[in-house]
């Protein structure tokens, strides 16, 4: 077996930013998934990783060659509450791997016990979350979304308490980064500015060296994490997927989807969703995510003030127009990218409107938000007879009809041809997303049966999340009534 090409850059920074902490071994460890694809694009193909050493590792039973395994210190705001500690509590950062494309990724275990960020928790996680994880996370990146991804999920013949007792398992997260916005917090808060400016230095040499050529590279730093938000949220935004649980701890600075834990993606359109059981007020609602984000980019901003100006009054002020240009940025990406689900291809000053008639339609008739974009991106602008599984999906298809003519009509407008513009919607319009009701059922039965048949059937469909597949198609529907899942849980 060879050795994975460690890198360790974060055990570098010294000792403030983690605690060096070995995994706890655990009883049993089997192999549920392995993603042969992560792997070998993480140029690990002949580390052999699938084998039975590769389980021992995944599991935490064997800390790999070269690994230097830590917690993560961090802070966070958890539903707007400043906690000044939180930090890797059931898992660890084995350490820095070059892929082969040469990018740097963070090779991260989850489920590997306690550490000194446990706080009361038994550092383990429960094999749900860790599937749920698995098939979302992938998923994501599969639908062109920034994300951590899954590299390899194990049981570990143990049982964690939570509400009951359930079996365990571990998942290996692989992330550009798991610095967090929470990560700038930790330091600030303890006013322990030498450590602020090391985490910013450590975040441009390894993710943004861009930001090294600007005047003032700390700004350009702030900017780049600003930019990429704004991209990531709107991109949520138009797969209607929900984080659930956007704290400041779960927010990376790489711009990627991090910490799956209460997620999920919606069935019928409401602008308000919420899943997750712990957001009882609905601060992480699905409308509420761009927002959120801005909320959280202000918090990071405070942390950076010392680094942003030598005078307090002119970093506010360069924070300040930093941050300003959210709102535009989301917008611009949000229509941009709602152009493209709706065939638009030119711009024109009412898309906006048009395209919000459209979710208003949507909310009011509880029309499968996957499904009506699909179906949209089948359509011909001159048969308006086969719009019937569109119109089936709202409870009154009235102001669909309506709308779908105003639709036909700015699409005539810009001469769209129906083949391209159905090529291009099918580019960015999924037939199957991580539903639900999928992942429930592909949970209970390896929870409750140790099946695991649902969960690599859910994976295998999710590979290819565009094109419709022969024999797939229950995966393509929402739940019926029975089936549908109100609440998701984080299971920590
Ligand atoms: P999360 O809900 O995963 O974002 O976690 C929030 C905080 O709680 C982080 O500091 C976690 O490390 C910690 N945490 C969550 N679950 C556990 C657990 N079972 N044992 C120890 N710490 C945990
Ligand atoms: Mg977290």
């Amino acid at each position: 077996m060879k050795p994975i090409p460690f890198q360790n850059t974060y055990a570098n920074l010294g000792t403030d930013f983690f605690t060096r902490t070995r995994p706890s071994p655990v009883a049993n460890p089997a192999l549920v998934i392995f993603n042969h694809g992560l792997s070998e694009a993480l140029g690990l193909s002949e580390t052999r990783l699938s084998s039975a050493e590769g389980t021992a590792i995944f599991a935490g039973n064997r800390v790999p060659e070269g690994a230097e395994p830590l917690a993560m210190a961090y802070a966070g705001h958890q539903f707007g509450n400043f906690v000044p500690q939180l930090g890797d509590g059931r898992a660890l950062l084995l350490g820095q791997i070059a892929g082969a494309d040469g990018i740097h990724h963070d090779l991260h275990l989850k489920g590997s016990g306690r550490t000194a960020f446990s706080r009361g928790g038994d550092g383990r996680a429960a094999l749900g979350p860790v599937l749920r994880e698995y098939l979302v996370s992938e998923a994501m990146a599969k639908l062109g979304v920034p994300t951590t991804r899954a590299l390899a999920a194990v049981t570990t013949g143990e049982r964690v308490a939570r509400q009951e007792f359930l079996p365990g398992g571990v998942i290996t997260r692989v992330a550009r980064s798991f610095v967090r916005v929470g990560t700038f917090e930790y330091f600030a808060w303890r006013g322990d500015q030498a450590a602020v400016t090391k985490l910013a230095d450590y975040v441009i040499e390894q993710h943004y060296p861009a930001c090294r050529e600007a005047s003032n590279s700390y700004l350009a730093l702030f900017e780049a994490i600003i930019q990429g938000q704004a991209a990531l949220i709107a991109q949520w935004m138009q797969l209607g997927f929900i984080h659930g649980v956007m704290n400041t701890d779960n927010m990376s600075i790489a711009g990627e989807t991090i910490d799956y834990g209460p997620c999920a993606f919606m069935d019928h359109y409401a602008h308000d969703q919420v899943y997750s059981s712990i957001d009882r007020h609905g601060r992480y609602a699905y409308n509420n995510q761009p927002s959120v984000g801005l909320w959280n980019l202000t918090r990071l901003a405070e942390t950076l003030l010392p680094l942003l100006a030598d005078d307090h009054e002119a970093a506010i002020e360069a924070a300040q127009t930093a941050l300003q240009t959210y709102p535009v940025l989301y917008e611009r990406y949000w229509l941009d990218g709602m152009r493209v689900k709706t065939g638009l291809q030119t711009r024109d000053a009412h898309d906006k409107a048009l395209i919000e008639e459209l979710l208003e339609i949507m909310a009011a008739n509880r029309a499968d938000f996957t499904l009506v974009f699909y179906y949209l991106s089948t359509l011909h602008i001159d048969s308006p007879g086969q719009d019937g599984y569109l119109r089936a999906l709202f409870n009154d298809p009235q102001p669909y009809d309506q709308w779908s003519r105003q639709w036909r009509d700015r699409l005539r407008q810009e001469g769209s041809n129906d083949a391209t513009r159905q090529q291009r919607m099918q580019a960015v319009n999924p037939v199957y997303i991580p539903r639900n009701h999928r992942i429930e059922a592909a949970i209970r039965a390896a929870e409750d049966q140790n099946d695991f048949s649902l969960f690599h059937e859910l994976h295998a469909v999710l590979q290819n999340p565009w094109q419709r597949q022969p024999g797939k198609d229950a995966y393509l529907l929402p739940p019926e009534p029975h089936e549908v899942v109100q609440q998701t849980f984080c299971g920590t």
